[in-house]
């Protein structure tokens, strides 16, 4: 499964999506040449001294590929494939994701080449400090904003937050998003992917008019995202039928007690096992009968060889770039609707958003604020979004990309070419 995923290029569906907005858009071959493309890439080596008394070297990437609309933000991933191709295509999401919610950011990602599972806490720190102090020149609460990705988390950034106050002399919050509570992180940024994948699904059902209670749920990733949105599904009525993550699948025809599963995933670090629930492949999980489809791990599951195979009717990326350019077409021909990552995943962005504001204003929210405006922010971008896909007949990733690439054309064109 990883090998597959390995094997297809995140970037070239990105430029592909980015071309097909743009001619719909019908944008200047000025303007494409002008935002289609990063504007700094770092690539950095970063020798670690392991537990064992050696160093081991890593590579790492920062990638900035547009601050047209803001500081460039972005998480760290720390995976066996991660490469560059990937982090610029996430780094592209990124500024059309933070543009389709309408915050004043632009887009970058990072990734260090690593397996964190097989390594310690001690070699995390230092590989953390390290590739910290390699991107310095890049980031900053008002240049370059990191946050938490696959396998990163609240620690790692209070690692970089920590690190780049050292060499400052002063504490700088704001230089990351996703930190602990007692460092300026805020309240509902831990599940606010999931509670924004939980909007738009909700939105979308309200479009087509789906009854939410009793809607049959399958989820692919069953991580921070793809379990807080399960969580919330699950509490709203909907029967999650099937789960799986990087140690296996599990259905239950009549639904999986979803709370219990998920002090199950926190107490054994897997879902495979969980009482009352039968083993299935990733194949047959992807196949199920369901009307919503959440891929929540990696990108390029659903391809040209499975997407016929899928018979859901919505389906909710909340991962970044799960489905192939050919995906969306087979999906969409056959009338499933599809909430594209740029849309359906921006409530994490957007609630890092929110933490940077209230880390540069020190003054804080309490949570219901912040599920208010985060709920405001997602239910506006997918009106916005379902207005072009209704209005100009285009499916819903054209749709997300023309509202994305569309802000950030402008802002180009009203900020003129420098020098
Ligand atoms: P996470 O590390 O918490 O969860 C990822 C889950 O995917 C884990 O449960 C892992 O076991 C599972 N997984 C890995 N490989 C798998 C495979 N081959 N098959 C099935 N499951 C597999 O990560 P996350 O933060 O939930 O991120 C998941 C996706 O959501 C990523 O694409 C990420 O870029 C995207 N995303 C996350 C956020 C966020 O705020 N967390 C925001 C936007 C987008």
């Amino acid at each position: 499964m990883l090998a597959a995923v390995a094997e297809r290029n995140a970037y070239t569906p990105a430029l592909e999506n980015f071309d097909s907005a743009a001619d719909v858009l019908e944008l200047s071959q000025d303007i494409r040449q002008m935002i289609k493309y990063p504007e700094r890439i770092l690539t950095v080596t970063l020798p670690v001294r392991m537990d064992n008394g050696h160093i081991r070297r890593f590579e790492g990437y920062r990638v900035q590929h547009s601050t047209a609309r803001g500081p460039a933000k972005g998480g760290i991933r720390y995976h066996p494939n991660v490469t560059l191709d990937e982090v610029k295509a996430l780094a592209t999401w990124m500024t059309w994701k933070c543009s389709v919610v309408n915050i004043p950011f632009g887009g970058g990602k990072g990734g260090v080449t690593c397996n964190p599972k097989e390594m310690s806490q001690t070699e995390l720190e230092h590989m953390t400090r390290r590739y910290t102090s390699a991107i310095l020149p890049l980031i900053g609460p008002s240049q370059d904003i990191p946050a938490p990705d696959v396998y990163t988390n609240s620690q790692t950034m209070a690692w970089i937050m920590d690190t780049y106050s050292m060499t400052k002399g002063y504490t700088v919050q704001g230089v990351v998003t996703g930190k602990p509570l007692c460092l300026g992180g805020s309240l509902g940024r831990n599940e606010a992917t999931g509670r924004g994948v939980f909007y738009t699904i909700l939105s979308a059902c309200e479009h087509l008019g789906l009854p939410i209670k009793g809607a049959k749920v399958v989820v692919q990733g069953f991580g921070n995202a793809g379990s807080i949105a399960a969580h919330l599904l699950d509490s709203h009525g909907c029967c999650v039928v099937g789960v799986s993550d990087s140690t296996g699948c599990i259905f239950n025809k009549s639904g999986l007690d979803i709370p219990k599963l998920i002090l199950y995933k926190e107490q054994t670090g897997r879902v495979a096992g969980f009482d009352g629930s039968e083993p299935i492949t990733a194949e047959q999980l992807l196949r199920l009968d369901c009307d919503i489809l959440i891929p929540a791990a990696l990108e390029n599951v659903v391809h040209e060889e499975n997407a016929a195979d899928v018979k859901a009717k919505i389906v909710a990326e909340a991962a970044n770039g799960p489905l192939t350019p050919d995906a969306d077409r087979i999906i969409e021909a056959r009338g499933g609707f599809i909430i594209p990552d740029i849309l359906c995943n921006a409530g994490g962005v957007t609630v890092s958003y929110f933490e940077w504001v209230q880390d540069e204003q020190h003054l804080f929210w309490d949570a219901q604020d912040i599920y208010n405006r985060l709920e405001k922010v997602m239910k506006t971008a997918f009106n916005d979004v379902l207005k072009n896909h209704v209005d100009r007949k285009v499916g819903m990733r054209v749709a997300a990309n023309m509202v994305g690439i569309g802000r950030v054309a402008e802002a180009i064109k009203i900020r003129g070419l420098y020098p």
